[in-house]
């Protein structure tokens, strides 16, 4: 049995939690702001395990301009930030050729495909089956120049294992009746499913977890240091020894990994959510709507649009305009919707090549890094935290991790 401290109660660090405790560990989670505190609070809420295709692929170079400066468009970028953001966004667009597109699609596939087995046994152990909704998210085109232009895409998602049925617009209007008549074809995704309250789910997990064991400490970790036989590490109350320790800060794991040997270009890709209380009635599954950028997902509390992109660091003023385009967007797609409730803002963690950070550290093997999910860090929380168990374990990784080295910048 080792002592194990993770740090960030996302889906990522409870997760890891969860397969750290299942296997005998004495588990200690750092987190000033509790479960679900980060971006994990108020994603869309999709099990997207057909999401394969990072942002950046070829496209970014041809559709960039229009993304930057048209007031439609769903990614903005601060443009007082840019020298900051330079490197990682110079790391992004080397990353977007045909080649290097191909390539993290692939390796995310190779996660995507075994997400589920990160979810199965937690979800029945820690009796969180209620959360689940086994409805299919569905994916809208508003005009078919946008369907067309996404066919190479699709078809790579065919070719890497995602099970694809694609819907003309009556189709979309017999399975959405209440969506106005606007989408010319959708995508359904076979085998995603959606939470009804991700935050909540992951409360109760996490409070399942401190029945098995788990102790919680609601403070910050302000540094890491390994040496031989394990990791010190300090918080405002003072320091404390353990066995191995997960990085899963997401967003916030930088500075945290650069003391530990690893400079990674990470940033955040901020996304909203806006929330419509008792309209989640008027649409049974996720719908996202390709050209605007964002997801309706009917919830527990109501309906939530939540999605767009802005890349403005970790700030927490929130951006109005983009705020109005969701508003303006879902309104447009489901005239019924009234006024939302107070907007929220998260951190996507994304690198450059649009591919997590798992394994092990480069001053330690006792330091497992596991961050960096992007769009998808609720779809791959179960498997990441599979990953960073087996690498406490000394068992073989469940998938090759090379592509997800910290290593490789
Ligand atoms: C608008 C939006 C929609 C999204 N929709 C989806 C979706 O439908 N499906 C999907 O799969 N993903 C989605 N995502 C992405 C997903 O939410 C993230 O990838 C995921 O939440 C990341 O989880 P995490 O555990 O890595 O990080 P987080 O949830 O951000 O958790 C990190 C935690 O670390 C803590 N922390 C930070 N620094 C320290 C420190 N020094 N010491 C201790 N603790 C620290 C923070 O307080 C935080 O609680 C969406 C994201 C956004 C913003």
């Amino acid at each position: 049995m080792a002592h194990v401290a993770i740090i960030g109660a996302g889906f990522v660090g409870l997760s890891s939690a969860y397969w750290l405790i299942r296997d005998g560990h004495q588990v200690t989670l750092y987190d000033p702001a509790g479960a679900a505190g980060g971006a994990s609070f108020g994603n869309a809420g999709t099990f997207a395990n057909y999401a394969c295709i990072p942002v950046n692929n070829p496209t970014v170079f041809r559709d960039l301009p229009h993304y930057l400066l048209s007031g439609s468009s769903p990614l903005r970028l601060r443009w007082g930030y840019l020298p900051q953001l330079a490197p990682w966004l110079l790391g992004f667009l080397r990353s977007s050729t045909t080649a290097r597109y191909t390539q993290s699609a692939t390796a995310l596939a190779t996660l995507l495909g075994r997400a589920q087995e990160g979810y199965t046994d937690l979800i029945a152990q820690a009796d969180l089956s209620g959360f689940i909704r086994p409805r299919e998210c569905l994916y809208l085109y508003s005009s078919l120049s946008a369907f067309h232009a996404s066919l190479p895409t699709l078809e790579l998602r065919r070719k890497l294992g995602v099970q694809t049925r694609i819907l003309d617009k009556a189709e979309i209007c017999a399975l959405e009746p209440s969506l106005q008549a606007l989408f010319e074809r959708g995508a359904l995704f076979e085998g995603s499913w959606h939470l009804s309250d991700p935050s909540a789910f992951l409360r109760v997990l996490q409070s399942w977890l401190f029945g098995q064991g788990l102790q919680i400490r609601a403070t910050p970790v302000l540094t890491l240091k390994p040496h031989v036989h394990g990791v010190v590490l300090t918080t405002p109350e003072g320091s404390a020894q353990h066995d191995f320790v997960a990085l899963c800060a997401g967003a916030h794991s930088g500075a945290l990994a650069a003391q530990c040997g690893d400079r990674v270009p990470l940033e955040a890709e901020r996304g909203y959510h806006l929330m419509y209380p008792g309209s989640s009635a008027l649409i049974s599954r996720p719908v996202g709507w390709a050209e605007r950028g964002f997801y309706m997902t009917p919830m527990a509390q109501g309906l939530r649009v939540a999605g767009t992109v802005e890349l403005a660091g970790l700030g927490s003023a929130k951006h109005q305009g983009l705020l109005d385009l969701l508003h303006f967007s879902a309104q447009k797609a489901l005239p019924q919707l009234g006024e939302p409730t107070a907007p929220w803002l998260g951190f996507r963690p994304t690198l450059p090549d649009g591919l997590p950070v798992l394994g092990r550290s480069t001053a330690s093997a006792r330091v497992l890094y596991a961050f960096g999910h992007q769009h998808i860090g609720l779809t791959l929380g179960g498997l990441s935290g599979m990953v960073v168990a087996d690498q406490v374990a000394g068992r073989e990784s469940v998938m090759d991790l090379t592509p997800f080295a910290a290593s490789r910048f």
